[in-house]
């Protein structure tokens, strides 16, 4: 936890507290919903595990693969316009995040740590903070090698590090947002609501961070027309609290199991 963070996060409330106010999807759900405190220790204190461990994922992998890419490669990228390296990290950060989100979905063990952020039943800007720092770690990581190892500018990353965070709080946020025709090419609210749906037509589909097109490629969209889900949430027996939460995907599942998860139908 630092100022800095707390700053930030306070700023954020002021922003999305009255859009979600005026433009509720949801409009009796409270401010202080369930797991309100728990999801405000996950944007309070999370940011440092996963910040330290992004660090460490992309030094070591773009030393071990920077001879991949030749030096007048990133020459060349980096001298671009930063717009359009903008355009070409978002293309890209999002084609790693989504195999990564949907491995996370598919192989057991690491839907473990995603679960996680399934888990939530009312979702809101504040409740996408709630990632397990491995699932985040990692998605991450996959989004950013490949940007750091092609040589983009630190302006350009730094503009989509900014822009990346405030749609993911957008995605969550109990807003009505209706972008018409876009809504087949970005990610939008209803979009990542569906994702988060307790419904089984909507398991494993709309992976996308930001580019809904990458679903609509590969198969995986579930956008029926302007409906949005009951409810969210998922079967799996996650636990209420914050440090439970990180401790839940390395606990033996001998007793855990024993509870049917609907994704295992
Ligand atoms: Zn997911
Ligand atoms: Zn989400």
């Amino acid at each position: 936890m630092d100022i800095l963070n707390l700053k930030s996060l306070l700023i954020t409330a002021l922003i999305f507290v009255p859009i979600e106010h005026f433009f509720a999807l949801r409009p009796s759900q409270r401010i202080f919903r369930k797991a309100f405190f728990n999801d405000l220790i996950y944007a309070v204190f999370n940011g440092v595990p996963i910040t330290v461990g992004l660090i460490a994922t992309v030094t070591l992998a773009t030393s071990i693969l920077g001879w991949l890419v030749p030096a007048f490669v990133g020459a060349a990228i980096s001298s671009q316009p930063v717009w359009l390296q903008l355009l070409e990290i978002i293309v890209i950060a999002d084609i790693g995040f989504y195999f990564t989100h949907r491995a996370f979905h598919a192989i057991p063990f690491l839907w473990n740590f995603h679960a996680v952020h399934h888990s939530i039943e009312e979702l809101d800007w504040l409740a996408g903070h709630r990632i397990h720092p491995v699932d985040q770690i990692l998605t991450k990581s996959a989004s950013f090698v490949p940007v750091y190892l092609l040589g983009f500018s630190e302006e350009s990353i730094a503009l989509f590090v900014f822009i990346f965070h405030a749609h993911a709080l957008l995605l969550h946020a109990n807003v009505r947002l209706n972008v018409g025709p876009l809504r087949w090419f970005i990610a939008s609210p209803q979009f990542h609501h569906w994702h988060h749906a307790r419904e089984r037509a909507a398991y494993d589909k709309n992976f996308a961070a930001q580019l809904a097109f990458i679903d609509v490629v590969f198969g995986t969209m579930h956008l029926p027309g302007k409906l949005v889900p009951e409810c969210y949430g998922v079967d799996d027996p996650i636990p209420s609290h914050y440090v439970e939460q990180l401790a839940y995907p390395l606990l033996p599942k001998g007793k855990i199991n024993e509870v049917p998860s609907a994704r295992d139908a």
